[in-house]
């Protein structure tokens, strides 16, 4: 069984619909995905329904946009109800909080010579309801500023880069208890890459843990075979359960093919058995 357990699609910042990211899937080989665009579960019944058709398996997820001792940390939360308020309440207001920075980004981006208007953004996004920088990227791209996504990440949107601006992004703790509260199960996404990685100690592990964490991502391409070693130590030692994935996101990043990274069976089945007992939604 192959389980890939972190993909995004066009309902975020991936290139594909659901149901083409669904027929990807399997084309790859793959028998399982976890869906879990940023910040939205909008595309979680369309891969599901694409799934029910084809016989491969959705589990629905999330991927939040959280902090930790003020560095961004992104957290999965797998087979949440995709109706809980509170939970639903805070995703909206980390979509807002992507719309507000949008003109903070044209501002700086026109002063670096690189006037775009928001219906330049918009064309990119398309119908996403959660917008991201890539989306801001891509529409850099089509004005011929930059090749691609990379570039323009590399050069001006990235993480302390001259066009870069800041937004809201739910604490940690907050986070882990609204999808807990969701009867959901969260899992830290690539913990050690660009971000947070010196403040994600094995401590700050078991104090997450604590706190309701279940799970990190240590297969992911942003971690080096050292840091998975590492990461898979501290997930043991902190009874965290370890996963594997993608990150896949269509043509948006192109290192990233479907099934790179995948979860092992024991560990999937164990979420899923978790994501059970207390009510969950698990896979189709
Ligand atoms: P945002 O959530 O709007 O702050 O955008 C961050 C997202 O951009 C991340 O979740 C990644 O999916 C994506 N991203 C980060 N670096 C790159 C890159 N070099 N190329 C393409 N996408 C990237
Ligand atoms: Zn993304
Ligand atoms: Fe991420
Ligand atoms: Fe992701």
């Amino acid at each position: 069984m192959r389980i890939d357990l972190h993909v995004h699609s066009n309902v975020s910042d991936g290139t594909e619909s659901p149901t083409r990211l669904v027929f990807a899937a399997q084309e790859a080989g793959l028998d399982v995905i976890g869906l879990c665009d940023h910040d939205t579960f909008d595309g979680v019944a369309e891969a599901r329904e694409a799934g029910r058709r084809i016989g491969l398996a959705v589990l629905p997820g999330v991927e939040m946009s959280t902090r930790y001792k003020e560095r961004p940390v992104h957290l999965l939360g797998y087979g949440c109800d995709p109706w809980n308020r509170p939970l639903l309440l805070e995703l909206t207001k980390l979509r807002v909080s992507r719309v507000n920075r949008l003109q903070g980004f044209l501002d700086k981006l026109s002063e670096l010579g690189m006037p775009l208007t928001a219906e330049d953004v918009q064309e990119s996004k398309g119908l996403s309801p959660s917008l991201g920088r890539p989306h801001i990227a891509d529409a850099l791209v089509a004005k011929g500023y930059v090749a691609n996504r990379d570039e323009a990440f590399a050069k001006y949107l990235g993480d302390g880069k001259p066009a870069y601006v800041e937004r809201y992004a739910t604490p940690i703790q907050e986070a882990i208890r609204l999808i807990r509260g969701a009867k959901g199960l969260a899992v830290i996404a690539h913990p050690w890459g660009p971000g947070a990685k010196d403040v994600l100690t094995g401590d700050a592990l078991a104090e997450l843990a604590r706190a309701g964490l279940e799970g990190i991502e240590v297969d992911h391409t942003d971690h080096d075979p050292r840091s998975r070693e590492m990461l898979t130590q501290l997930g043991a030692r902190t009874g965290l359960i370890r996963t594997g994935s993608s990150d896949y996101h269509g043509i948006g990043k192109s290192h990233n093919p479907l099934g790179i990274n995948t979860t092992r069976p024991t560990a999937y089945q164990e979420i899923v058995n978790r994501i059970a007992a207390r009510g969950g939604v698990g896979p189709n």
